[in-house]
């Protein structure tokens, strides 16, 4: 895929992350075969000639990097609306995501991927780490989706091999189970074909189900091919006080058991770790393990306040995630960054979570849990040019102030105007430039309606009538 060879955006401020606190006023990025060759103010950053370049200029723009979300189930945006909005976490999954899921087939998982994708570009997403792909969604449907839309991904297939969760048995539907082997054949299969492609912006992950759905044979396995192929792990942990209940039931904390599967270190990461102990927290300090923060998804499912501080504090790399449609019920992470401020600030208190540490956890911590720090996740001379433009021009992020504050306490995605990917222009003007918008949103009313026609008669209303 090409785009132009070089880029200027010039814009009222440019938050290059290089350093906390760095704001360039009237600034400017020099995007050069789709890395950034130079950051500075307007006058400082050479202006190209060639007259195939293209120029941005945003008189009330702010330059941030592209956002990375490091939780994300695209299987999730099709049912948005559908699952009531006022369980818990267990009979939300149990009687109402899994089994809604569990009828999907191809079309319906590529629907749903291509409708999330195209909302997390829209909100200024330029790399997510997918949960964990059922076989049924259409792996390859999936990821075709995903590569052609010109976004970063790292793309889970779902390894399981029991029907548990925590210690719940037979938790699962059968349409959501999947045979062990099966399922590491499939992750093989999918990294062979995708790993790499997109000119290397997708990579392809294990994202384990949780515990309860995977015995202690599968974990091992698991551990020891992702480290054989340098690829990473991906899973739910600690999310409710159920999942304590079931280490507690093996002599375990969340760490000592991922531990003995050789399961703590880089590249791993775990989503939620709302109940995670002092012990566990030093645990994941000292091996490089990494969480994915959902603070939106903690709070509408009631599941808890992750200590987010404490892991900050000892060393955890802490990301931020947006998880799934029903459960957020957006993939928008300029939202989910003043979310993750504020929730930490009503228990810790108003400096316990600043602007710039909820920046940091959005787009250099994001790209440090995916060991991908060297090349994304700041604005700096040399890496990969994955660049968010906000206009600041409606009325809730005027006057023009401290931009670090608008982002992150008044901005949405909905703010963001274009978007690059590896120097290549994604968005322009608010118009995905990869996907058929229209189609894409036609196309999921429709995937949705063949879903429920499936689930069958205790279907819920979709959409409710009030
Ligand atoms: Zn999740």
């Amino acid at each position: 895929m090409s785009g132009p060879e070089r880029v200027l955006i010039r814009a009222r401020a440019v938050i290059p992350m290089d350093r906390k606190g760095r704001v360039i006023r009237d600034g400017a990025v020099l995007i050069e075969d789709g890395a950034i060759s130079s950051v500075g103010t307007k006058d400082a950053v050479r202006e190209p000639h060639a007259k195939d370049d293209l120029v941005i200029d945003e008189p009330y723009g702010l330059v941030i990097p592209g956002l990375i979300d490091i939780h994300v189930h695209l299987a999730q945006a099709l049912i948005r609306g559908v699952v009531p909005d006022d369980v818990t976490l267990l009979s939300w999954l149990r009687d109402w995501v899994w089994r809604l899921q569990g009828v999907y087939d191809a079309e319906d998982g590529r629907a749903s991927a291509e409708l999330c994708v195209l909302e997390m570009l829209k909100t200024g997403t330029t790399c997510f780490l997918e949960a964990g792909l059922h076989r049924r969604y259409g792996l390859d449907g999936v990821a075709e989706a995903v590569t052609r839309s010109g976004i970063r991904a790292f793309l889970s297939k779902k390894v399981m091999d029991l029907r548990g969760y925590a210690t719940v048995e037979n938790a699962l539907p059968e349409g959501m189970i999947e045979d062990g082997e099966q399922c590491l054949r499939d992750f093989l299969e999918m990294r062979k074909r995708w790993a790499g492609a997109g000119d290397g912006r997708i990579d392809v992950w294990i994202g384990l189900r949780t515990p309860g759905a995977v015995s202690d044979e599968m974990f091992a396995r698991a551990a020891q091919l992702a480290d054989e192929l340098g690829a990473g792990v991906t899973m739910h942990l600690a999310e409710v006080e159920e999942d304590l209940r079931y280490f507690a039931s093996r002599g375990h904390t969340p760490s000592s058991f991922l531990r003995g599967f050789g399961l703590l270190g880089r590249k791993r990461v775990y989503a939620h770790c709302v109940w995670l102990g002092d012990r566990d927290i030093e645990a994941f300090a000292s091996t490089g393990t990494s969480v994915a923060h959902c603070p939106s998804s903690n709070l509408k499912l009631g599941s808890g306040v992750a200590p987010v501080v404490a892991m900050r504090r000892k060393g955890v790399t802490v990301g931020l995630g947006c998880d799934g449609g029903p459960s957020n019920d957006a993939y928008d992470m300029v939202r989910e960054m003043k979310t993750a401020a504020l929730l930490q600030k009503v228990f810790h208190g108003p400096s316990s979570m600043t602007c710039w540490d909820v920046l940091e956890m959005a787009t250099v911590m994001g790209a440090r849990a995916l060991g991908i720090e060297e090349r994304v996740g700041s604005l700096e001379v040399g890496k990969r040019a994955d660049v968010v433009v906000l206009r600041l021009a409606h009325p809730s992020v005027r006057p023009f102030t401290d931009p670090a504050s608008l982002a992150v306490y008044s901005a949405t995605g909905r703010d963001v105007v274009h978007v690059l990917v590896d120097g290549r222009p994604v968005v322009l003007d608010g118009r995905v430039l990869t996907m058929d918008e229209e189609r894409v949103l036609r196309n999921a009313e429709e995937r949705l309606e063949a879903v429920l026609r499936k689930f069958g008669p205790e279907r819920p209303a979709a959409p409710r009538d009030p």
